[in-house]
């Protein structure tokens, strides 16, 4: 059950039974949970040698619409991490200040350096997404910005970013289920906001938005992911899964100790 890049318009699949992975109900809930626990663990491991090295950095993208488990995966997938070596960011309504400059300009800003993880919950694809369904932009001025994103990510990547982008997908059913669940639950009021029912009353509407952009910006050096995001624990299970392989292929090392340190005795 892995995820695969996003390699042509084939790939991407974002009907409501693409939010569920076919087969998956055979699992047990405890053996996806303790497939997570192992790649969690991975990752933490593998972080250790990531942040000593410091030659790379990840950059982890997460995009989906509200209630697709953004925060959830957040806190699963990166719960046995060093925060010391690890950022969150999230983008919201651009401020003024942000919507007078170019708007690569604040993401840019958050990108992690060498040795750090980074963490987008949205991103820069929030200002091709949303101002395309709104009216904003048409469909050459949408092109525009994915040739922009695309020069933008392939020239992190060119000093040792590495990008994950993961659409997280989740059909129209569970997204109802989540919203209400919000509205009802008191604990939950707060994620809660009117404007998360005007985007779903767009649903068609964002779904041909992303279709677009993810054809247009699922790169060689900055593939899309996309993922079955209505069951929440192999939603963890594939993310966790694919971070951990990354970070293994990355070929990491402990620096070694300078010589005239390896010389020295503690007294
Ligand atoms: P949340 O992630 O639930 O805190 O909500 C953030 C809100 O900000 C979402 O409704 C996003 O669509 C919106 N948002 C983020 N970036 C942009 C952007 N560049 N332009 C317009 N809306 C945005
Ligand atoms: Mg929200």
């Amino acid at each position: 059950m892995k995820l695969h890049p996003v390699k042509s318009a084939r790939d991407i699949r974002l009907d409501d039974d693409d939010a569920r992975v076919p087969g998956a109900g055979r699992q047990s809930g405890k053996a996806v949970e303790r497939a997570t626990a192992k790649q969690v663990e991975r990752i933490a491991t593998l972080q250790r040698v990531f942040y000593a090295d410091g030659r790379h950095a990840l950059l982890i993208v997460l995009q989906g619409r509200d209630a697709s488990g953004k925060d959830g995966t957040i806190r699963k997938v990166f719960t046995a991490v060093n925060p010391q070596g690890c950022t969150v960011s999230s983008f919201g309504v651009p401020t003024p200040l942000e919507a007078r400059h170019d708007f690569l300009w604040r993401v840019h800003a958050q990108v992690p350096p060498r040795g750090m993880i980074g963490i987008f919950n949205r991103s820069h694809y929030e200002d091709i997404l949303v101002p395309r369904v709104h009216g904003q932009l048409d469909k050459d001025g949408m092109l525009e910005r994915c040739e922009q994103v695309n020069d933008f990510e392939r020239m992190l990547g060119e000093n040792g970013v590495t990008i994950l982008k993961f659409m997280l997908h989740v059909s129209r059913d569970e997204q109802r289920r989540r919203l209400q669940e919000r509205i009802e639950d008191p604990e939950k009021n707060w994620k809660f906001r009117a404007g998360d029912l005007d985007d779903r009353a767009r649903w068609d509407e964002f779904t041909r938005a992303y279709r677009a952009v993810l054809k247009h910006t699922s790169t060689k050096h900055a593939p899309w992911r996309i993922v079955p995001a209505d069951d929440k624990p192999l939603r963890d299970r594939m993310v966790a899964e694919t971070i951990a392989d990354a970070l293994d292929g990355l070929d990491l090392r402990y620096p070694k100790a300078d010589t005239t340190v390896k010389d020295l005795t503690v007294e």
